[in-house]
């Protein structure tokens, strides 16, 4: 509809000067304020190297999931394990993996990917995500991807119900994700699975023994007892979800993890959820586009292409894609081109990434707070969710070249923001830019104490433009 020349700018990313002497230009006189109608706002996006679209990708990407065809098939369960700390989230994992190495064909040296398959006798396959606790989980469910089917839950049977055991069951119970409760360290003497059952009933998980219909299995990823037993638990709980696919379509998945890896460049883990990739096809993750130019199984085997539950590297990314994107293929580059075109502007006028905490409200107190600090330098302390986080911040952040004020990234770290992130900027005037992560509780009581200024930001694009207006605040401090 009808918007002013303010915000057309800020959608499209250019200063409102520009759009105004533009229109100028065309004979029109205007200023920041006025409203454009429709036709005269598609003419600037034009002008300006965007292209317009009023349908088209809105369409391409409502169609992400629900993709039409004639072929369903049957897809492997997508497994994520979840449970208190030391309850043996990681062994079991990897009791598992090696189980499907040892019974599958020669296999190759086993690569962490972040996610695997288990192939069965039967031929039927489990996929697994790789990264044991429920931040990965957590993390994708705010990106808006559900790639877990169902989650296994490993309780220890010497220790019971514990606090990250309810949390599991909540994560549960809001993304609408079964459950099947591996009682792990059945070797164990000590092992009360009965009073693992009866602790789990008082939290609403229900099973059989119990009168209920949650599956559960006695495990031990020590011994490797049961572990045939779980598979089949999982495949039966997968079964009873009818869970489906079209491999004949394109393929569409979700980003598990992304590095730099030397001579391969950026590296991406993608997680088929439907369709088929193949060597060669045209693809969007988040922002990006690209082609793949190679791909990887979890036993680093090249392969030509990958179906729906198969994990795959991914070669061709021109940047790292964040973790819980989803990715998609296209038919043409210049419709993938269009695509990330329209995300960006989607992103550019999403309110999701906001400024949080002690930034101040308007910009004459932040030259205020420059001035006060007498920065002539911007100093960052960087804390993202993933090392390709860090690695799309850290590629964006060097285009940025601003005269006389200086950016300098003092720390750029994985994790949450912690008590000496806090006090490391404090002490060197720093700000620290929070990506897609969170900031512990008592670095928070700190930051308000010392007034630290922290953005939070869950889009690339968005954290730099924010840092571009803070180095432009520092250049021309407007009192
Ligand atoms: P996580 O924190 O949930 O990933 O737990 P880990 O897999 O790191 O396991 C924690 C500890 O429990 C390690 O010392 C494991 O060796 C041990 N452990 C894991 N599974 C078993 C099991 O089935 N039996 C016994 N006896 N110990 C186990």
């Amino acid at each position: 509809g009808p918007i002013s020349v303010q915000d057309l700018s800020e959608k499209i990313a250019v200063k409102s000067q520009k759009v105004v002497q533009l229109l100028e230009s065309l004979g029109k006189s205007v200023t920041a304020y006025s409203i454009l109608d429709v036709e005269t706002s598609e003419l600037i996006i034009t002008e300006m190297g965007h292209k317009s679209q009023r349908v088209g990708l809105e369409d391409l990407e409502a169609r992400w999931w629900g993709v039409k065809s004639k072929t369903y098939e049957d897809r492997p369960p997508v497994v994520t394990i979840m449970g208190h700390v030391d309850h043996g989230k990681t062994s079991l994992l990897d009791a598992l993996r090696e189980t499907s190495v040892a019974s599958g064909e020669k296999g190759g040296i086993t690569q962490h990917i972040g996610a695997y398959q288990t192939r069965l006798k039967s031929g039927k396959q489990v996929t697994f995500i790789d990264t044991p606790g429920h931040e990965a989980f957590i993390r994708m469910r705010e990106r808006g991807s559900a790639v877990t089917d169902i989650i296994v839950l490993v309780v220890a049977a010497d220790d019971g119900v514990k606090a990250q055991t309810i949390e599991a069951i909540r994560h549960a119970k809001t993304s609408n994700v079964p459950i099947i409760v591996a009682i792990n360290k059945i070797d164990k003497t000590t092992a009360k699975p009965d009073v693992v059952r009866s602790e789990l009933l008082n939290h609403g998980v229900v099973v059989e023994k119990m009168g209920g219909e949650v599956l559960d299995v006695e495990v031990s990823a020590l011994t490797k007892k049961n572990l045939d037993a779980l598979i089949e638990t999982i495949l039966l709980q997968a079964e009873m979800m009818e869970l489906t696919c079209s491999p004949d379509t394109k393929a569409r998945g979700t980003i598990i993890e992304s590095h730099m890896r030397k001579g391969h460049g950026h590296v991406a883990t993608v997680l088929i959820q439907n369709g088929t990739l193949r060597k060669g096809d045209i693809f969007v993750a988040g922002l990006l586009s690209g082609k793949v130019r190679m791909m990887f199984d979890a036993e680093g085997h090249v392969v030509q292409k990958a179906t729906p539950g198969q994990p795959v590297e991914v070669l061709g990314f021109s940047r790292s894609p964040l973790s819980g994107d989803r990715f998609m293929s296209l038919d043409q580059e210049s419709q993938a081109r269009e695509f990330v075109e329209w995300k960006k502007s989607q992103a550019l006028s999403d309110d999701s990434s906001e400024v949080t905490s002690n930034l101040p409200e308007n910009s004459s107190d932040l030259a205020q707070y420059f001035k006060s600090q007498n920065v002539k330098t911007l100093f960052l302390v960087i804390n993202a969710d993933v090392q390709g986080s860090l690695e799309g911040l850290a590629y964006e952040l060097e285009k940025i070249h601003h005269g006389e004020v200086a950016l300098q990234v003092i720390s750029s770290e994985v994790g949450p923001v912690s008590e000496s992130d806090v006090m490391l900027a404090k002490t060197s005037n720093a700000i620290i830019l929070m990506f897609n992560t969170y900031v512990l509780p008592d670095a928070r009581k700190l930051i308000d104490q010392e007034k630290v200024i922290l953005l939070n930001h869950q889009i690339v694009y968005r954290a730099i433009e924010e840092v571009k207006t803070l180095l432009e605040k520092l250049l021309a401090p407007e009192i």
